[in-house]
């Protein structure tokens, strides 16, 4: 490749990133003809991936999304009935609440972590209780590779015996308090779609320390088929498994996923050292109480000292073909959700005014990262 074209291939927030060991997987698992969903693959990935995640049940599915579904299914929560989210998260979160028939309560983030504000989330469950309208289950994210603050969280919850699923789709490899994500909930929700830390191309896995919810996770993701010869259904179910191609892939993804978190972080700690120097210019703060996977590096500049906005800056790097994006824009902005009541609201909107998300993947060299901070620095003058 010529340096010319070099300067100009596109740089994206956070492409796929494959070796030669999930080719390998891959070919086996095509050879092998076990072609189907499910297969020796997929028993092996969810096998590997408890192991890594130390959250000993893990079934294997065709999404995150799913996964989020059908753990909201297996805490009980159905027509009518409230799920607390996070406002400021992805679609996928709100959305599976409305897959059940029932309503998500936009709940805001804390500055700390971005994630969701314990103290909002404990004194509205408090409220709640005191009127007999408790939500059915409590949604928490893991919103850029770092946890929630779950002490709080899972205090409140357990008082009042509110369900958490952790929607931990976004940090793979993140830890709170020394423990991994995924666990911290009855039922935690990964997700290995393009754009995540280790990919399948689309693909997710729900985990437990609950052996009976995985299984029955299993049983409703392969159509809810009863033990019987023929084909035997008392409820309805989905068809969200994993395919055996695409464990393969996965289970070679895992295995050199460590260097990649390591090299995220990394590409989050040269930014901020490249940045220094400008003024108004902020990131995604650490949690005191973890390890981000730093799965995004997300930059922001104070409308009042910043020397440009988001915008501005986004559309810049677009000239130079460079991918960054904003942060979330909150649910409760959403017109999909212009009905669900919301809790606070402000720290969400100011996240998505100010933040933008900056080119992230672990297969981003040194090259592409000075590249990327060299345009940024045309328009973030000290
Ligand atoms: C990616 C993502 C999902 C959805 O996962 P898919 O595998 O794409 O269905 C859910 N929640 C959050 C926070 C995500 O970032």
């Amino acid at each position: 490749m010529s340096p010319a074209s070099a300067a100009t291939d596109r740089i994206y927030l956070s492409p796929p990133h494959m070796g030669p060991r999930e080719r390998e997987l891959l070919l086996d698992a095509f050879d092998s003809n076990w072609v189907a969903p499910l297969g020796p693959h997929v028993d092996a990935f969810e096998a590997e991936f408890a192991a890594f995640t130390g959250v000993p049940h893990a079934a294997a599915l065709s999404s995150g999304t799913g996964g989020l579904h059908l753990a909201l299914e297996l805490c009980g929560v159905g027509p009518g009935d409230e799920v607390f989210v996070p406002t400021f998260t992805f679609v996928a979160t709100a959305n599976a609440v409305g897959y059940r028939g029932a309503t998500p309560v936009l709940i805001d983030a804390s500055l700390e972590s971005w994630n969701l504000d314990p103290d909002l989330v404990t004194d509205e469950l408090d409220r709640r209780a005191a009127t007999g309208t408790l939500p059915k289950a409590v949604i928490s994210v893991d919103l850029y590779g770092q946890c929630a603050h779950y002490d709080p969280l899972l205090a409140a919850c357990d008082r009042h015996g509110v369900a958490l699923i952790e929607d931990a789709a976004e940090a793979l490899g993140a830890t709170y308090k020394g423990v991994h994500s995924g666990g911290f909930g009855r039922i935690g929700v990964f997700s290995f779609n393009g754009n995540k830390i280790m990919t399948t191309s689309g693909g997710g896995m729900v985990v437990s320390h609950d052996a009976e919810l995985v299984e029955r996770t299993r049983f409703l993701a392969t159509q809810a088929r009863e033990p019987a010869p023929h084909y035997e259904h008392l409820v309805a179910g989905n068809n969200y498994r994993m395919s055996n191609l695409l464990a393969a892939v996965g289970r070679g993804q895992l295995e050199a996923l460590p260097p990649k978190i390591e090299r995220r972080r990394a590409i989050n700690r040269a930014y901020r050292e490249a940045l220094a120097d400008i003024p108004g210019v902020g990131f995604l703060p650490d949690a005191i109480t973890g390890t981000p996977t730093n799965w995004l590096t997300v930059m922001t500049l104070d409308p009042h000292l910043a020397p440009t906005n988001p915008t501005t800056l986004r559309v810049h790097l677009e000239t130079h073909n460079i991918e960054a994006r904003p942060a979330w824009k909150p649910m409760h902005l959403q017109p999909l959700f212009a009905n669900a009541p919301v809790v606070g609201g402000h720290v969400s909107e100011h996240l998505f005014a100010t933040g933008l998300c900056l080119p992230s993947g672990s297969s981003l060299t040194e090259a592409d990262q000075d590249r990327v901070i060299a345009a940024m620095r045309e328009l973030l003058h000290p």
